[in-house]
């Protein structure tokens, strides 16, 4: 294959996003019936033959762009989304192209060193300890793995045992406590690390989810205690300062999922519902939500970056040893993309002015979702602190109805959740990309479809 018909191909492709950006918000949020039956174009057995890369990317284009599900455009709620910021999305063409590898320092110098810088922002951002490690993982549920992987060598390390080594069989005991409103994907990283999901010590919940400190089990040194920053239904935080406190006198180890909660330490106004988090031992944090790049983009990170590295690490004889930080060293993948890139890009183009103004402008919207749903007569069931809103429609049968209602009409997308016995919409604004008019279109959308029903 030639190489010169690349620029061909790139500007066609760059053609072809750019129209399929500039019209994402004068469509459907979730692709019409026909439009996701025309998939059936791709069922087709495997090619036998070469096909013209244009072609390729014609059929792609063709049916595959009407199929998405226009989540970066604005007016999608579902979930806890962000959409891309236009910094991020051009880092990731630039590279797609470049094409590396961000296993080892000497393979890529470039994604490591953004790897050094965004860590080093990430720091300053969360306020948390200088020299904590970092891996820079797909999400959330891979950065609670990498973190439950780095507490495990730690706390086992304290009672004289090598996990990575020899395993968990005949290890001294851990224990995991946990609130009742844990996060799925926290249990499941608990379940990757052959720690269980069902052995935890569940912590009672208020009404929000945060869980109550005075119910906390006592701690020791072979504890680890899952806190959230972030509830995904209520947007709630756990009390960490008291909880790390506690933790800390008595040397258990505190991870905190903070898939999108941790972000608001961007805004001096939220940033209060952090209090303590510094106390904890490590945190996961996304980045495809708040900070609005492509994904797949989270980050896990680690006081003492020495278990992580224990937990992480291999060798081999190619592999070069080296003084400086190793990518490799700190996440389950060797080889992946050079997803800091996107990440310097957002916050370089962003600052921190730029992520407060997102992460503001978005719990204003929230709260004028909340308003809108009240002064329409329905119910708000939590306390809106942040980007979720809880809409009760009038019992379990109604929400249902309206929920696939707004759906189908398209305007915008909304899940549905169950929330302490109760069928709930759930509403996360996290997109640089939703505006005040968004809200207000939306709003009407979804009360329009609480009023109308449907003929029988
Ligand atoms: C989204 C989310 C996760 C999982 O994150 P992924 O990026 O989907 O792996 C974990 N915890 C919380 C609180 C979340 O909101």
């Amino acid at each position: 294959m030639k190489y010169h018909p690349m620029t061909d191909l790139l500007s066609d492709a760059a053609t072809r996003a750019e129209r399929y950006v500039a019209h994402i918000r004068d469509r459907r949020v979730f692709p019409a019936a026909n439009d996701v039956a025309a998939l059936a174009q791709f069922d087709e057995p495997l090619p036998a033959e070469p096909a013209d890369p244009a072609e390729v990317l014609a059929q792609l284009d063709a049916f595959g762009s009407p199929a998405t599900v226009a989540s970066s455009g604005g007016r999608y709620f579902g979930f806890v989304t962000g959409g891309t910021v236009p910094a991020a999305l051009a880092a990731n063409w630039l590279a797609g192209a470049w094409d590396q590898n961000a296993c080892l320092r000497v393979m890529s110098p470039i994604a490591a060193r953004l790897e050094d810088v965004v860590l080093k922002w990430m720091i300053e951002l969360l306020a948390l300890p200088a020299g904590c490690g970092a891996g820079f993982v797909t999400g959330t549920t891979a950065a609670n793995f990498t973190a439950l992987a780095s507490a495990r060598s730690a706390v086992l390390a304290r009672a004289g045992w090598n996990v990575e080594e020899d395993g968990l069989f005949g290890a001294p005991p851990i224990r995991v406590v946990v609130g009742d409103e844990v996060h799925a994907s926290l249990l499941k990283a608990l379940q990757l690390a052959g720690l269980g999901r069902s052995r935890v010590e569940r912590v009672a919940v208020d009404d929000q989810g945060r869980m109550r400190a005075d119910k906390l089990p006592p701690l020791d040194a072979n504890t680890i205690v899952c806190i959230q920053a972030g509830n995904v239904n209520t947007g709630a935080f756990d009390p960490a300062e008291d909880i790390c406190r506690r933790a800390n006198e008595a040397g258990a180890w505190v991870h905190v999922d903070g898939a999108f909660g941790l972000w608001a330490a961007a805004s001096p106004k939220y940033a209060h519902l952090l209090r303590g988090i510094a106390n904890a031992h490590s945190w996961a944090i996304d980045c495809h939500k708040w900070l609005n790049v492509p994904y797949d983009s989270g980050i896990a990170l680690v006081r003492d970056p020495a278990p992580m590295r224990r937990a992480m690490t291999t060798s081999a004889a190619y592999i070069p040893a080296s003084d400086e930080r190793e990518p490799f060293q700190h996440t389950p993948e060797s080889s992946r993309r050079a997803r800091g890139v996107e990440l310097w890009a957002a916050l370089k183009s962003l600052g921190r002015a730029g992520l407060c103004e997102i992460v503001e402008r978005n719990c204003r919207q929230a709260k004028a979702f909340a308003e809108g749903m009240r002064a329409a007569g329905l119910t708000v069931l939590n306390d809106v602190v942040l980007n979720q809103v809880l809409v009760d429609f009038g019992g379990a049968e109604e929400t249902n109805r309206v929920i696939a209602a707004v759906q189908a009409d398209g305007t915008c997308w909304c899940g549905g959740t169950q929330w302490q016995g109760k069928t709930a919409m759930r509403i996360s604004v996290s997109s640089w990309a939703t505006t005040d008019d968004d809200v207000q279109r939306c709003i009407g959308a979804i009360t329009r479809a609480s009023t109308t029903r449907s003929s029988k």
